[in-house]
This record gives C-alpha cells, sequence and structure tokens, in this order.
C-alpha cells in the first residue's frame, strides 16, 4: 500500500475478543460484566433532552469529574481527567508525554494493547518478563525508560503486584508510571492514593467492567494537576460524549451498585476457581473478574477452548508465548459458570 505510512506496514491492529451475535450463547471472553448498570444510568440516558444532543457536550466533562475527584479522595477535579474508554487514555499517554525513539516500559505479559500503542507511536516497548508466579522481578524494579505501563491487577494473570513493591518501583523510576487499574474493583486494595504522593503516577479506571458500561465507552483517571492540564492540551476537543457523560455521571453516584455487583462477581470467582482446580487446572489467584486457568493435559488448552466455542460458550485463548496452556475466562453468572464446568466435563470425559 504505497499511501501508507511506514510505521504500519507490519502493525496488525488490536484483536479484540469476538462478539458473537445470538441469543443462546454464553460469552466469557472480553471480560464484561453479567449484571447490568446500575437503574439510574439507564434512566439518565432516557431522560436526555433533544437539546442535550442538538448541542455540544461539556467539551471538559466537570460534573463527571467532580464525581470522580469526590470518590477517589482528590481534592477537586483538576486531578482528575475523563476520556472516551480508558483505551483513548492510554493512547493519550504516549502522545502527551513520549516522543517517537523513546522507551516505554511494561511486564510480559500484559495487556496486550500497549505494544500496539507504541508501535503506532513510534516508541520501543521495553518488555521485562514476570516470574513463574506472574511477580514483578528485580529486573523490572531496576528498569527504566521515558513511561511504564504497570497493570495492577494485572491482564490476563489476574494477579496483583504487592502495593508495597509499586510504590518503591514509583519512587525510583524517573518517567510517568501509569497504573491500570481496570480491574482494581474486583481487588483487596488500590493504589489510588499514589498520586497524593508522587508526582509522575497516573492512576487509571476504566467504567467497561465493574460499572457495567462497556459499551458506553468511560475511562477516567487520577493524577496531578499539573499532569493532568497537559491532557487537556493533547484531547479531542469533545472527547466524551454527551450520552456517555451522563451515564458516567449516574453510575459513580450509584456507586453501591457497582460494589453488590462486584461483590456478586467475586463470590462466583472464587468457586469457579475452586471447580476448574479440583478438575487439575492451575489457576492463580485472581483480583481482577477473570481467571487464567492453565492446563497441560490433553486434549490441549487451545482443543478446548475451540470445543468449548462450537458449544456457544466463548472464552479467550492467546496464541502468545507463556499463555499457549492456557484459558482465560471472565467470570459471568453462577448458572453461566457452571453450563461452563459442565462442558469442560464433557470435554475431558470423552476425549479419556
Ligand atoms: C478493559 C481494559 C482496558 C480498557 O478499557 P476501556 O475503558 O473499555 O477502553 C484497559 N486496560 C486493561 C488492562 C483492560 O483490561
Amino acid at each position: 500500500m504505497r499511501f501508507v505510512r511506514e510505521i504500519l506496514k507490519d502493525v496488525e491492529g488490536y484483536t479484540p475478543g469476538e462478539q458473537p451475535q445470538g441469543s443462546n450463547l454464553i460469552k466469557l471472553n472480553t471480560n464484561e460484566n453479567p449484571y447490568p448498570p446500575a437503574p439510574g444510568v439507564l434512566e439518565a440516558l432516557r431522560n436526555l433532552s433533544a437539546d442535550a444532543l442538538r448541542k455540544y457536550p461539556d467539551p471538559l466533562s466537570v460534573a463527571f469529574r467532580r464525581a470522580c475527584a469526590q470518590r477517589y479522595g482528590a481534592p477537586d477535579e483538576s486531578w482528575i481527567f475523563a476520556g472516551n474508554g480508558m483505551d483513548e487514555l492510554l493512547a493519550m499517554v504516549l502522545r502527551t508525554f513520549v516522543d517517537p525513539g523513546d522507551t516505554v516500559v511494561a511486564t510480559y505479559p500484559t495487556y496486550s494493547l500497549y505494544e500496539i500503542l507504541c508501535v503506532l507511536h513510534g516508541a520501543k516497548l521495553h518488555y521485562v518478563d514476570l516470574d513463574d508466579d506472574f511477580q514483578l522481578t528485580p529486573d523490572f524494579m531496576s528498569a527504566s525508560g521515558r513511561l511504564c505501563f504497570l497493570t495492577r491487577p494485572n491482564a490476563p494473570t489476574g494477579v496483583a503486584a504487592p502495593r508495597e513493591a509499586v510504590a518503591d518501583f514509583c519512587a525510583r523510576f524517573q518517567g510517568i508510571v501509569v497504573i491500570d487499574e481496570a480491574y482494581a474493583d474486583f481487588a483487596a486494595d488500590t493504589c489510588m492514593d499514589f498520586p497524593d504522593r508522587f508526582d509522575n503516577v497516573i492512576v487509571m479506571r476504566t467504567f467497561s467492567k465493574s460499572f457495567s458500561l462497556a459499551g458506553m465507552r468511560v475511562g477516567t483517571m487520577k493524577a496531578q494537576p499539573q499532569l493532568v492540564r497537559e491532557f487537556l492540551k493533547t484531547k479531542d476537543s469533545y472527547n466524551m460524549n454527551a450520552a456517555s457523560q451522563a451515564a458516567a455521571l449516574a453510575a459513580i453516584t450509584d456507586y453501591d451498585h457497582m460494589l453488590a455487583s462486584v461483590a456478586k462477581v467475586c463470590a462466583t470467582r472464587q468457586r469457579l476457581r475452586e471447580a476448574l482446580v479440583a478438575r487439575g487446572f492451575r489457576v492463580p489467584e485472581s483480583q481482577s473478574n477473570f481467571l487464567l486457568a492453565h492446563w497441560n493435559g490433553t486434549p490441549s488448552a487451545k482443543d478446548i477452548f475451540q470445543a468449548l466455542s462450537a458449544q456457544q460458550i466463548f472464552v479467550r485463548y492467546f496464541s502468545a508465548r507463556r499463555l499457549e496452556n492456557a484459558l482465560r475466562i471472565t467470570i459471568g453468572t453462577d448458572a453461566e459458570c457452571d453450563a461452563l464446568l459442565a462442558a469442560i466435563d464433557g470435554i475431558l470425559g470423552a476425549a479419556k
């Protein structure tokens, strides 16, 4: 393609999990929440006036950012930025703090979008392998770069690095540390207080998982105001539309609804993990809304993934290094997880 930039020649683009169509299927492949968002969200969307659609939305999403500031322990909205899903914020952080040619640090494995964003931006991604238990290594702790993506809890492992180790890293690292807390609402603790004491830390959240709003596209972040100010320069003029601002504000206002839904997911997570371990899978303790289930038997993890897909049960399989013998399973409802276990029993039984 002679018109395209040199950089795009080897880029494949991010491969999202399948979004199969139909009603009689079980979808445990993209870490969506199986429960609906707060009733106030739908009400806020129904109440959008013709005028609200006719006019441009608030370019700074102030009402929503104010609510985030209150919830996330910030003095005011100057500590908060919000956007069209966390993926937009991840791209923006490169645009704002990284020059082409600079080095960006991340663990391996982690969220695969970082790599694509770095390639598109012309940044060099330096992966540092996690250890066999998917924990941070001394090599990671001493890595250097212009920016670091640190996912906590990590994806697709579900493992959360100890808070003290992350704090040590933030104190030592010379560049910006982005702590991707996409799954933090499902975890025992978070790093949302780190921006209070570190001027190089940005903590990011998405409303796609715990708040059941993947379809709305809402992401937010907390950092010191001098960092947030720079985002105001690199943002699209209206990067949150009127509907997502209204929905996001309603969602964070009914925080208890989110907590109740997260509690259900965490209870099911424990039950599903024990059931998978009883069947011979090796499953690290997860602090997120998914499990990474390792399987070294016959049929292979990939065969199991395909046999489940044929039964309209969708989980995620990555053909990447260190993940090729594993399935990433989103926590669904209890009934969905029971159906998954019954299907796995059928597949393993038939192979005996
Ligand atoms: C889902 C996810 C995101 C992105 O969330 P969106 O707000 O839906 O763009 C970012 N990081 C990780 C690790 C995720 O799993």
